[in-house]
């Protein structure tokens, strides 16, 4: 791998590590040569950036003391080892989503390998293998490093209702081709993968419960993002382009988010950069546990929330109106819905529990909860942006006008609002807004907040499974009078309610 032979601590660090690559790129039906000149994806570089800026400006929140190295490392590389170390990967990703009003990326990767790493531990006790210690090795290496990871899960899936070795095209999910002494080989496409382009190692796990017929596509892996027969196709966002066309018509020129499809043709895994190999039965645990991390990091989007609040009640100063009561009582109700946001996902750090592992496991209900309020959520503050931002940011003229001789001092004559605010400003909040509600940045607020991290149906499914109806019953039943439930079966039950919500629960009943 290019240019990592000293460990990256600053933004310029890693930009600088991402140079002369050799990665195969597809953009706009072009082979791209150097990703990190090229203007659409170089504001998702500068996001990636921003994590180790923080780590350097902020260490108490960006930085941990790492088990395996003995040094403080990124929070991004960091195993949690308790619920603090929890708590405190939301406060860098509310402060990120804060300063890049983006997807800064980074959260896939270290919600894969603190999954990854309770997970091998299990299956090491059950199957004797040996993928902790190998996981260990190498997460000591990457934070040594200061590495990015790109968390692969999701398949390109195809025929959604046959597991995965009934499709009529195996490679629909990543599977095992060919294993050797020295490694296996994989086949197979990752979709929507965030970072992947712009990171140092990709580690590829499967995406849904798999079962014995399924044994080749049980496979966790760290792949370097140079290796051979690796391509990726970049994925366009709603006004990419923008970004070639100047800054303020771009709306948030400095940062954005990546999405790319990975293909991969008899990429090549060494034995010790294999976590899992072909432990079916441990499939459906890594994925539930990637989640459950996961899904509260979407507190990501409280951070960006705030980015959109400030905007709004920009644009209500800008047109004057800040003081109407109104708009005072629609910023309250989007500042309410954002840290509501906020709330569940810091409440599931706070009540982790330790798995065997010794990692800490956020609380599974509620981060469940925390990303379904995030499939709605921002929906609802960008409606209430966009009401007060007002029909003017979908029609507002191009930089370019702007600029020109003639055109030019029409538009600043006939688009100020207060006078003492320059024209300029008011399209650059607006243009802000466009980008966030509308735009590239849209596509991290809105969309990725419906379906990263799983669909809403898929955090249905698990509040479903974990709202403890039967005791909610009993609890009604005895207060009604009702003699159908011993007094035992309910003392059962409280026992199983507190050992959720308190997460006093033994490591083992995790699973
Ligand atoms: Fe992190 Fe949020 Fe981006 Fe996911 S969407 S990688 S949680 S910033
Ligand atoms: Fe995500």
């Amino acid at each position: 791998m290019a240019n990592n032979a000293t460990k990256i601590e600053t933004g310029a660090d890693y930009i600088a590590s991402l140079r002369n690559r050799k990665l195969k790129i597809f953009l706009l039906g072009e082979l791209i040569d150097e990703p990190i000149d090229h203007p659409i994806i170089r504001p998702s570089i500068n996001a990636v950036a921003a994590t180790y800026d923080l780590a350097q400006s902020n260490p108490d929140i960006a930085t941990a003391l790492s088990p395996f190295t003995g040094e403080r490392v990124n929070r991004f590389l960091h195993i949690a080892q308790s619920p603090e170390d929890l708590i405190n990967q939301n406060k860098m990703q509310r402060r990120l989503g804060q300063l890049t009003g983006t997807c800064f990326q980074r959260c896939v990767g270290m919600d894969a390998l603190n999954s990854l790493f309770s997970v091998t531990y299990e299956i090491d006790e059950q199957h004797s293998t040996n993928y902790h210690k190998l996981l260990k090795d190498f997460i000591g290496m990457t934070q040594s490093k200061g590495y990015v990871i790109g968390g692969a899960m999701t398949d390109v899936k195809g025929d959604r209702s046959k597991a995965p070795h009934e499709q009529a095209d195996q490679d629909m999910y990543l599977h095992v081709t060919k294993r050797t002494e020295a490694g296996v080989y994989v086949t197979g496409a990752k979709a929507h993968q965030t970072v992947c382009i712009i990171s140092h190692w990709l580690l590829v796990m499967p995406t849904i419960r798999l079962g014995e017929a399924d044994k080749d596509f049980a496979l966790v892996g760290a792949i370097p993002v140079d290796a051979d027969g690796i391509t990726y196709i970049y994925g366009r966002q709603s006004c990419d382009t923008r970004s070639a066309d100047g800054e303020i018509d771009a709306g948030n020129a400095q940062f954005a988010g990546q999405e790319a499809m990975i293909i991969f043709d008899n990429v090549f895994i060494p034995q010790d950069k294999i976590f899992m190999n072909g432990e079916y039965d441990f499939a459906a645990m890594l994925v539930e546990r990637f989640t459950c991390y996961h899904r509260r990091s979407y507190v990501c989007k409280s951070g960006v929330g705030d980015v959109l609040i400030g905007a709004a009640a920009t644009v209500a100063e800008y047109n004057g109106v800040e003081r109407a009561s109104h708009i005072k009582d629609k910023l309250v109700e989007m500042t309410h819905l954002n840290e509501t946001i906020y709330s569940t996902g810091i409440a599931a750090s706070y009540q982790a529990s330790k798995t065997r592992s010794g990692a800490y496991l956020a609380d599974e209900m509620l981060a469940n909860v925390c990303k379904h309020h995030v499939t709605k959520m921002p929906y609802e503050l960008s409606r209430l942006a966009q009401d007060l931002a007002g029909g003017l940011m979908v029609t507002l003229p191009s930089e370019a006008d702007m600029k020109h001789p003639e055109a030019g001092p029409l538009i600043k004559k006939y688009l100020q609002g207060r006078a003492d605010i320059p024209t300029e400003s008011r399209v650059r909040i607006l243009r802000l807004i466009e980008n966030m509600t509308l735009g590239r940045n849209a596509v991290g607020y809105l969309t990725e907040s419906m379906h990263g991290a799983g669909s809403p149906q898929a955090q249905r499914i698990q509040i479903g499974r974990a709202m403890q109806l039967e005791y909610k019953k009993q609890l009604a039943q005895a207060l009604a009078g009702i003699p159908t439930e011993t007094a035992a079966v309910l003392e059962a039950s409280i026992e199983n309610y507190f050992g959720r919500v308190f997460a006093v629960k033994s490591p083992e009943s995790t699973k």
